[in-house]
């Protein structure tokens, strides 16, 4: 017999990377979040590689951070090791990663999610999800509980109907050691939708102990950490050494001789896997032409025995591991923990979502993290985010925020995922954003924070920190304005330039080739700016020109963005346009005029059509 237990605005199920976010975001907009999940440890749990971040995830993760989202604070109190990729490059692609205490990492995710008012945690497993008329629903539990709301968030990863895969060996599973998520899964494909199959894989973890670190090289965090948070003042963690090694060709000759063995290459395995995250065996068939390819060891917590060897994910058996692994410098006397398997599981065909990543077939049912067709905990988070958000924005019964691709990573990959669907698991990419000189990670503050306080997101503490830190950069900004600097100078610090060369305001030389900039402002006289404030207005006037440029192109986007497409058009009715066309917007539903330009293979004369369209359907509604 069925009892309801409660009832919530919302419900977050899965308490994985996405959940988290997502029932924070909610929370944070003053709405009551039940958090059912598994179990307690599940909070915070990294299934894959113990790290935050890189290029385009580390992005992600500020903006999050600038929303007032937690993925970015406890990375910071859990990082071990912090490096800023592509530091030499510039700031616009640079990208904050950090390896991860995974312990540190969970117990900090618990204990926030414990202290913050408004959610409640309910561990146990949803096998199901109905709608009880009204646009209500129910959340029924394994143990008979019943949850009811209005909005639900699913966020359940790779666990509806998940299947892992060791060699030829197969089992039911949503991760090792955690059961799949079977009677879900069949609610979920009951759903009118289309849906399909991925995979993904990890390496096997190896004990920190066995390893001859001596004969490897070590690699170092950087000197003066990067961290993720704008409100993060250090690192409060011990800080590790990764070290790297190499595959080679005994490696390869060991991987090639047991391909059919694999549960990728054996046939074992229907789903599409990561093609940016190749698992060793496909790196060996791929790229045969190569005789190594590298390996960085990396230790899973500052205590633990447990290392992740990152590059060599595989679905080969257990033996041909142990023994690939053992042909590998420093790791020859290694002995294995776990492991490395691949998984195959259901996702969510994207397209079938609104922008505010509701399904179009079911109001008030949100999907956000894997789910989705996306991989990595920085994508899934920042879904979780903008569902989180815009659930709890439905039931106060205000605007729900909105992303868009001119203005976070987050508005790309939401309008890459449910404008164009995936064919393989997405992960984010700083070549994903056209505007990524102005989508920086230093700046998500600027571009983000004040729409979180408008949104009503974001806590006092990060509202005071972000105005103050507006105020101290106006000043930096007018200072470097109006600080001359003579060419002599100029030229003493890099610029190419003659001595007879007119003094040049600091802001416009910021930007010119060649100028040590940090040496110059060490040089001149700022009295009053702190120098990380003019390092930041150095990072705004180097691009300072290519934002005017982009300002003006994305003020045109956003008019074809700002034109609404209702979506009762039936497409398959307009005979001006291809079959084709017709089925691909009658199969993405676009919300704006902006988004159908986006569509795969749309035209410019089939955009005059659309737009036709929308407005013969706005005279006949008048
Ligand atoms: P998860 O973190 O998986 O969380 C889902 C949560 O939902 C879990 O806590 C689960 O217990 C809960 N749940 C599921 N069903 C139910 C239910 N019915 N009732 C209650 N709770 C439920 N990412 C990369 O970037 N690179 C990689 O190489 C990579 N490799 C991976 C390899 C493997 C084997 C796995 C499993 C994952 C890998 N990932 C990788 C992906 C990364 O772990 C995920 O992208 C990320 O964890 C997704 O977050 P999520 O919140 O969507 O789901």
């Amino acid at each position: 017999m069925f009892h309801v237990k409660q009832s919530f605005d919302i419900v977050v199920i899965g308490g994985g990377h996405a959940g988290c976010e997502a029932a924070h975001a909610a929370a944070r907009m003053g709405v009551s979040v039940a958090l059912v999940t598994m179990r307690e440890s599940d909070l915070g749990a990294m299934s894959c590689n113990p790290a935050i971040g890189g290029l385009g995830k580390g992005h992600l993760v500020r903006e999050i951070d600038a929303l007032d989202g937690i993925m970015g604070r406890l990375a910071d109190r859990a990082g071990i090791q912090f490096r800023l990729l592509n530091r030499r490059k510039g700031p616009a692609v640079q990208g904050p990663r950090a390896q991860i205490d995974r312990d540190l990492y969970r117990a900090a995710m618990q204990a926030e999610i414990a202290g913050t008012a408004g959610i409640e945690t309910v561990y146990g497993e949803v096998t199901d999800l109905r709608e009880t008329g009204n646009g209500g629903s129910e959340i029924v539990l394994a143990d008979g509980g019943i949850l009811s709301t209005t909005k639900v968030i699913l966020t359940t990863g790779t666990f509806l109907g998940g299947v892992i895969h060791i060699g030829d060996e197969q089992r039911r599973g949503g991760r090792m050691g955690a059961q799949a998520s079977d009677m879900l899964a069949e609610r979920v494909r009951g759903l009118d939708i289309r849906f399909g199959r991925l995979k993904t894989g990890t390496p096997p973890r190896l004990k920190r102990s066995s390893i001859a670190w001596d004969e490897l090289e070590m690699q170092p965090g950087d000197d003066a950490p990067t961290l993720f948070s704008f409100l993060s003042t250090g690192v409060t963690a011990p800080q590790v050494c990764c070290a790297i090694t190499h595959t080679n060709a005994t490696t390869h000759e060991i991987i090639r001789a047991n391909l059919d063995r694999s549960a990728m290459y054996g046939g074992h395995i229907g789903g599409v896997g990561p093609r940016y995250c190749p698992s060793i065996e496909d790196k060996v068939v791929r790229f045969a032409e190569k005789s190594s390819h590298q390996i960085f060891l990396e230790p899973e917590g500052v205590e633990s025995d447990l290392v992740y060897p990152n590059g060599i994910s595989t679905s080969l058996p257990v033996d041909v591991q142990l023994d690939y692994v053992r042909s590998i410098r420093g790791l020859e006397a290694t002995e294995i923990v776990q492991p490395g398997y691949a998984i195959e599981y259901d996702y969510v065909d994207p397209r079938e979502l609104r922008r505010t990543l509701e399904l179009r077939a079911r109001p008030g049912l949100f999907l956000a993290g894997q789910i989705n067709g996306t991989t990595g905990y920085e994508e899934a988070a920042a879904q979780g985010l903008v569902a989180g958000l815009s659930a709890a924005a439905q039931a106060r019964g205000v605007d729900a925020p909105s992303f868009d691709r001119t203005q976070s990573y987050i508005g790309v990959m939401v309008d890459d995922l449910v404008t164009r669907g995936v064919t393989e698991p997405y992960r984010m990419f700083t070549s994903r954003a056209e505007f990524r000189l102005k989508l920086r990670a230093d700046n998500a503050d600027e571009r983000l924070t004040g729409m979180g306080i408008a949104l009503g997101c974001v806590s006092d503490t990060r509202r005071l920190a972000f105005e103050t830190k507006m105020q101290r950069l106006a000043v930096a900004r007018d200072m470097a304005r109006r600080t001359k600097i003579p060419a002599v100078a100029l030229r003493r610090h890099g610029a190419t330039l003659p001595d007879t060369a007119p003094d040049r305001a600091l802001y416009d030389a910021m930007a010119m080739p060649g100028l040590d900039v940090p040496t110059l402002l060490a040089a001149t006289e700022l009295a009053g700016v702190e120098h990380d404030d003019m390092l930041q207005i150095a990072r705004e006037a180097l691009y300072a020109n290519y934002i005017l440029r982009a300002d003006r192109e994305i003020a045109a986007l956003k008019k074809d963005d700002a034109v609404e497409i209702p979506g009762d058009i039936d497409w398959s009715t307009v005979e001006a346009l291809s079959n084709e066309i017709r089925a691909k917007l009658n199969g993405t539903r676009p919300e704006t005029l902006g988004q159908a330009g986006r569509l795969e293979g749309m035209t410019p004369a089939a955009m005059v059509v659309v737009l036709a369209t929308v407005r013969a359907h706005a005279r006949q509604s008048a």
